[in-house]
């Protein structure tokens, strides 16, 4: 009878292993899924530091205040030992919360005197890049620009001092000062609206500009006639990105001529932008051209400014792909050479880290240095600052699709086939510290003891960084992971220390980072570990996701 029972195949039990598999790694993908979504601002707007937060931000610029006294429309009084008014302290937020930089927004502290005059400018916190908030708060000037200015003119944006290499961060929060200080519409980068005076260079006779039927094209008319179309880039959501950022970009089109280009307004470098937008106005060589002909001329050098490259070929490419948009209707949108690139990548890792042969050595350091040349280019990378960041301020539009990509192989493969493609192939910190171990033949292994100790390191760091996100701390997360550094450069010190110290290592201990101390890398053996049984470690993960919602809602 024994016999008879053991003698019976396997196989059939294969399609029901793989439907646990599924329905396993389906339960903890919505455990992680319910996790990021307890980060979720409640109900309205934040509403921004607590008294404590605005009284040691404000003494960093006030030592003598020691208390706050009363609140007048979201600004408290400081006040000295003995009662004393010595001005007002108040935070941008809320005003502030909608205005984004690179990934999320900044709260600043401005500090008045009791004349209302600007004392100070102060970060109080930010969910923006680490890297680029590193920088800024290193930029003396761009903190000092607000000084001296009465509380009356704050509301004023004008042309704020901003900080090259971190430009939408700085001028979030400039724009996040002049918010709080009465202006509107900041959230909206480019504000300009294109009215008939402005397009009187193409249209001398129009009286009128409507929107048309597509986002981003307006009817222009005189009197009832219509004299013509004003394409306008930010609307229709086009924008090469220049040397340090986009530019709107407006296009006057009769029937199918171009009568003009103009550069209405732009993130990029002032410049070069003053030198483009003067370049398009006394010799534009879009004018007089038809939209076929501006299509078909690929090569380089349309637009030709001495000094100015980079920018000149955003602008063509955006008038370009402006023109391509308008031409096929409905709108059909071109695909980044980068998008490109990075797809082929992911889909390669995901094929060779799912193949059961998976070509040796050769292939493997080959495919490692294909990521790292990928991290050092694309940037894209896993990490935890970046869930936590969604889970509380949304997907960004900046955020590209390839990246969303990325983040979807990374947890849907371990958790539906119990392979970690991610870690083993795509993630570039992983395929630097192969590339680096490689470099030695000697290897080491640490004491049993201490590499199970060490082992659980990044499950702890794990559970420190939700619980933190998860009761609203400001932490900067992506503090606790190098992987920043491969974007925004060495600018924060303790990215910086754990790269290294993680690079070092890996000479000797194969992947050390990635044993002892990847809190992303837990997250994806936490979704491949028993691939179709559930375990202790899925009961502590549902008791956390679980307390994380009871204290969302109950605060
Ligand atoms: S453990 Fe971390 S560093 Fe290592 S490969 Fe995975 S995500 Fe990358």
């Amino acid at each position: 009878m024994t016999s008879m029972s053991c003698a019976k195949p396997s196989k059939p039990a294969a399609p029901k292993r793989a439907f646990r598999r599924s329905a396993v790694g389906l339960f903890r993908l919505s455990l992680l899924a319910a996790a990021v979504m307890a980060l979720a601002p409640r109900g309205a707007a934040p509403t921004g530091a607590g008294r404590e937060t605005i009284l040691s931000t404000a003494r960093t610029i006030t030592p003598e205040a020691v208390s706050l006294g009363r609140e007048n429309d979201g600004l408290h009084e400081l006040l000295d030992a003995t009662g004393n008014s010595l001005g007002w302290a108040g935070s941008t937020f809320p005003q502030a919360a909608s205005i984004h930089g690179y990934n999320g927004p900044s709260e600043l502290l401005v500090v008045l005197d009791t004349a209302g005059k600007t004392r100070g400018v102060r970060l109080i916190r930010s969910e923006d890049t680490i890297g680029h908030v590193e920088k800024i708060l290193a930029d003396t000037e761009f903190w000092s620009q607000w000084n001296g200015r009465q509380d009356a003119s704050l509301g004023d944006l004008g042309s704020p001092r901003v900080v090259s290499g971190a430009t939408l961060t700085s001028e979030a929060m400039a724009r996040g000062v002049a918010a709080r200080f009465g202006a509107s519409g900041l959230d909206q980068w480019f504000t300009r609206t294109v009215d008939p005076a402005m397009a009187a260079r193409w249209f001398p006779k129009a009286d009128r500009i409507e929107p048309g039927d597509h986002p981003g094209v307006s009817r222009v008319f005189t009197g009832k006639t219509p004299s013509g179309l004003i394409l306008r880039s930010s609307r229709m959501g086009v924008g090469a990105r220049g040397f340090n950022g986009v530019s709107d970009v407006i296009i006057a089109l009769q029937e199918d001529k171009v009568l003009g280009v103009a550069l209405l307004d732009s993130r990029d470098n002032s410049p070069y932008t003053d030198d483009v937008a003067d370049e398009l106005k006394f010799a534009d060589p879009f004018a007089g051209r038809t939209t076929a002909e501006i299509l078909t001329d690929t090569s380089p050098g349309t637009l030709v400014v001495s000094g100015a490259s980079v920018t000149t070929e955003a602008v063509t490419q955006t008038v370009r792909e402006m023109l391509r948009r308008h031409q096929a209707e409905p709108v059909r949108r071109s695909i980044p050479a980068s998008w490109i690139v990075g797809s082929i990548w992911i889909t390669l890792g995901v094929v060779l880290g799912l193949s059961k042969r998976s070509g040796g050595a050769r292939t493997r350091t080959a495919f490692a240095i294909l990521s790292v040349a990928a991290g050092l280019t694309l940037g894209w990378m896993v990490g935890q600052d970046q869930w936590i960041g969604w889970g509380r301020n949304g997907i960004q539009p900046s955020t590209g699709l390839p990246l969303l990509l990325l983040t979807a192989v990374a947890l849907l493969v371990p958790a539906l086939t119990g392979k970690n493609v991610y870690c083993s192939r795509i993630c570039p910190h992983g395929a630097a510290q192969v590339l680096l171990g490689s470099m030695r033949k000697r290897r080491y292994a640490l004491p049993p003891r201490l590499h199970h100790a060490l082992r659980r390191l990044p499950w702890l760091t794990l559970i420190a960084i939700w619980v933190l996100a998860l009761i609203g701390s400001d932490f900067p997360f992506a503090m606790l992971e190098p992987f920043e550094i491969w974007s925004a450069g060495f600018h924060a010190l303790l990215p910086a220390l754990i790269l290294t110290i993680g690079w070092i290592a890996a000479l000797f201990l194969p992947q050390a980072y990635c044993h002892y101390g990847c809190p992303t890398g837990a997250v994806f053996k936490f979704l491949s570990h028993s691939p179709a049984d559930l375990t202790r470690r899925d009961a502590l993960a549902a008791a956390l996701v679980a307390t994380a919602w009871i204290h969302h809602l109950a605060t």
